[in-house]
């Protein structure tokens, strides 16, 4: 891995950047692994790099139909947080954001993580009661979260329509000060070289097209540049998983739909953090660069259509305008959407599936950037030791059958 002390970047600066040596290898696959990922994601790199910095597992591929981080994790809005409302669910992504708050150091590669809080929005009494219960829920597992009232909100987020007559008044929330944003390709790229450094092989444009199996057991692979054999295959493919899944005979309680975002022009800094509103499905933030992005619920019928609809996009825009009147006057720049994979209950799904050394990494939906750090690792520990790590133990595949759901639609519905 190459060393970016100062006198290697002024070295590349005057030869014109030229030589920099490319982050990973790209290398044809081999005929066999000990592990094959399928999906090249966020989910996909971070299980490779744990699986050979934790477990010494190093003879493992990545296979990316695209380009890497090109799905949902190179689309998302990069929210980070850890405040969701069951044990289960806190104590994942709680460990995702300690992870994260340690990324640049373990990964040598900035991720930009910019800790810059929070704002979840209360416009009735009654969503204030509902907000309480949720921040006393979360610290009571020791998370940080505090609720504010209306001049608080007022001086976190000067800009908001706080005014009595608001078209959605606003009565108070609840910050977690933690939360925050991060550079999604960072994130990609980070894992995606240290995965590189440690053996992993990175193989972009190699889609997967079929699951070889024996009896119940998987034994590799179809590809578009032909079979390649493994003694374990891990599927983290985002909203492709149910195709995957059929490739070996099962069928997952996944819902793929689209989810839509949007940056304005770039303005100066207008927003300290972050500011979701469930009631109204939208969430702002702003960008390093100064763009406002914005984001909200996703569009309301499954699809494989990696671009949003208009009246979603209408919807989201409307609501906006109405917590924030000022950003009227600001142009609409990019629109893009990625295809996400909703489970049932708004959790994940990790873990070991009925076919004998086929796992899968599934259900992240609209929040799953947060999760990419705890996915990784604990999907990690899961393939290595063939039985689930005891974080993701509730995520399991089996809770559709047994009905120990963690219904996290609350908490993950418009709050990625
Ligand atoms: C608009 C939007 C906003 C979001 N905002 C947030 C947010 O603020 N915070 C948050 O935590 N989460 C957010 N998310 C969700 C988050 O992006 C995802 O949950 C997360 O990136 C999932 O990571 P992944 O690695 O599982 O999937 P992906 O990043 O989608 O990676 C899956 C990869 O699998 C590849 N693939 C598919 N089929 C095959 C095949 N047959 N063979 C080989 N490769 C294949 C795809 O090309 C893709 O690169 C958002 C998502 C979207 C779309």
């Amino acid at each position: 891995m190459e060393k970016y002390s100062f006198w290697a970047i002024a070295k590349h600066a005057l030869s014109g950047h030229r030589k920099w040596a490319p982050a990973w290898h790209t290398r044809p696959p081999k005929a066999h692994y000990d592990v094959v990922i399928i999906g090249g994601g966020g989910q996909g790199l971070a299980t490779a790099y744990y699986l050979a910095k934790k477990h010494g597992i190093t003879n493992v591929a990545i296979l990316e139909k695209g380009w890497l981080g090109g799905g949902n994790t190179g689309r998302n809005t990069t929210a980070i947080r850890s405040n969701y409302f069951y044990p289960e669910s806190t104590n994942f992504f709680e460990h995702s954001l300690r992870l994260y708050e340690g990324l640049s150091r373990e990964l040598n590669y900035n991720v930009m993580l910019s800790q810059r809080g929070a704002l979840t929005l209360a416009h009735s009494p009654h969503q204030m009661d509902m907000l309480e219960r949720w921040s006393n829920s979360i610290q009571l597992q020791g998370i940080d979260a505090q609720m504010m009232d209306i001049g608080q909100v007022k001086d976190f987020m000067p800009l908001l329509d706080t005014s009595a007559g608001a078209r959605f008044p606003i009565l108070g929330g609840f910050v977690q000060r933690r939360a925050g944003v991060a550079r999604h390709d960072a994130v990609a790229w980070g894992y995606a070289r240290a995965a590189d450094a440690l053996g992993v092989d990175i193989v972009q444009n190699c889609e997967v097209t079929g699951i070889v199996r024996s009896g119940n057991r998987v034994r590799g692979v179809e590809t578009k540049s032909g079979v390649i054999t493994a003694d374990k295959v891990a599927i983290a493919v985002a909203g492709h998983s149910s195709l995957l899944a059929r490739m070996a005979g099962m069928t997952l309680p996944i819902t793929s739909g689209v989810l839509q975002a949007m940056v304005s022009e770039p303005v100066k800094p207008a927003l300290g953090g972050l500011v979701v509103s469930p009631v109204v499905h939208t969430y702002v933030s702003q960008s390093d660069r100064g763009e406002i992005l914005i984001g909200g619920r996703a569009d309301s019928y499954p699809s494989y259509g990696q671009r949003g609809n208009l009246p979603a996009l209408e919807d989201t825009l409307s609501a906006v305008l109405n917590l924030f009147p000022s950003f009227s006057r600001l142009k609409l720049m990019r629109q893009w959407a990625g295809i996400v994979d909703i489970s049932p209950d708004s959790s994940p799904i990790v873990g070991k599936t009925p076919v004998t050394g086929l796992y899968i990494s599934t259900g992240w939906g609209t929040g799953g950037f947060k999760a990419i750090p705890a996915g990784g690792d604990t999907f990690a520990y899961t393939i290595a030791n063939d039985r689930p790590h005891h974080l993701i133990a509730p995520f399991g595949l089996d809770r559709f059958a047994s009905g120990r759901f963690i219904n996290e639609a609350a908490a993950a519905g418009v709050d990625h």
